[in-house]
C-alpha cells in the first residue's frame, strides 16, 4: 500500500519511514510542504501521514487544498503535544484520525489499518476470500485455516487483490504500490510474484486479465 510521509524532522521521518517500510507499506517521504502539494498532485496515495508543522507550506494548508479538491485520501495528522485546537482544527479540516508526538510507532500502524478498515467499510480485521484469511496486523495468511507462507510482496498483491474486491487492479497500481518511486523494478516482477502466489494458494486464485491486471474471480460456493 503506497503511504505518503510528510515529516520536516529527519530523525522522526527516517525512524517512521523505515518503520511503516517494515509493516509493509511503500513509503515515500517528502520533508517539505511545496514538495507534498506537488507529489499528492501528480501521484496516489492510499494513505498519507502529515506532520503539521513543516517549512514550505504549513501541514494544515496542505490538509485543507486537499479536501478542497475533493481528494479524499485517507489523512492521519501529526500533531504537537497539548496543541488542543490543531486536533480539532485538523479532524474539522477533514483529517480521518491524529496521533500526538511522542507517539509509538505500533500505535501508528494499528490507526492506520483502522482508517483503512473504515474507509473499505470492512470493520472487520480480516479479510477473506474464498478459503483464505488475510491479516492485516499479523501480515499473516492462512488457506483452509492451514498457514501460507507469503513473502513481503506477495502479502501485498495479495492484499491489494483483496481489497479490490473482484474488481481489476492493473500492473501500473500494483508495480507502484509495491515499488513507489524507487526505480529498477524489472518489468516482469509482478508476474513473477503472481506466479508465485498462484503456486502457494491455487492455479484459479488469480485471474490474468491480459494487458490491464489481475482479479480474484468470485470464488467457489
Ligand atoms: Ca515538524
Amino acid at each position: 500500500m503506497r503511504l505518503l510521509l510528510v515529516e520536516d524532522d529527519p530523525l522522526l521521518g527516517d525512524g517512521l519511514a523505515a518503520g511503516l517500510t517494515q509493516v509493509g507499506y511503500c513509503v515515500e517521504w517528502i520533508r517539505e510542504g511545496q514538495q507534498a502539494l506537488k507529489a499528492i498532485r501528480s501521484d496516489k496515495f492510499e494513505l498519507i501521514v502529515l506532520d503539521l508543522g513543516l517549512p514550505g507550506v504549513d501541514g494544515m494548508d496542505i490538509l485543507k487544498k486537499i479536501r478542497s479538491q475533493k481528494d479524499n485520501t485517507p489523512i492521519l495528522i501529526l500533531t504537537a503535544r497539548d496543541v488542543l485546537q490543531d486536533r480539532i482544527d485538523g479532524l474539522d479540516n477533514g483529517a480521518d484520525d491524529y496521533l500526538t508526538k511522542p507517539f509509538d510507532l505500533s500505535e501508528l500502524a494499528a490507526r492506520l489499518r483502522a482508517i483503512h478498515r473504515r474507509r473499505t467499510g470492512d470493520a472487520t480485521p480480516q479479510q477473506h476470500y474464498g478459503n483464505i484469511t488475510l491479516n492485516p496486523a499479523s501480515r499473516s495468511v492462512t488457506q483452509e485455516g492451514q498457514p501460507v507462507e507469503l513473502t513481503h510482496h506477495e502479502f501485498s498483491i495479495l492484499e491489494i487483490l483483496m481489497n479490490h474486491n473482484g474488481r481489476i487492479a492493473t500492473k501500473e497500481h500494483l508495480e507502484e504500490s509495491l515499488y513507489g518511486w524507487e526505480s529498477g523494478a524489472e518489468s516482469n516482477t509482478i508476474e513473477v510474484h503472481i506466479h508465485h502466489l498462484r503456486k502457494k494458494l491455487g492455479k484459479r486464485t488469480i485471474h490474468t486479465v491480459r494487458g490491464v491486471g489481475y482479479q480474484l474471480p468470485s470464488p467457489p460456493e
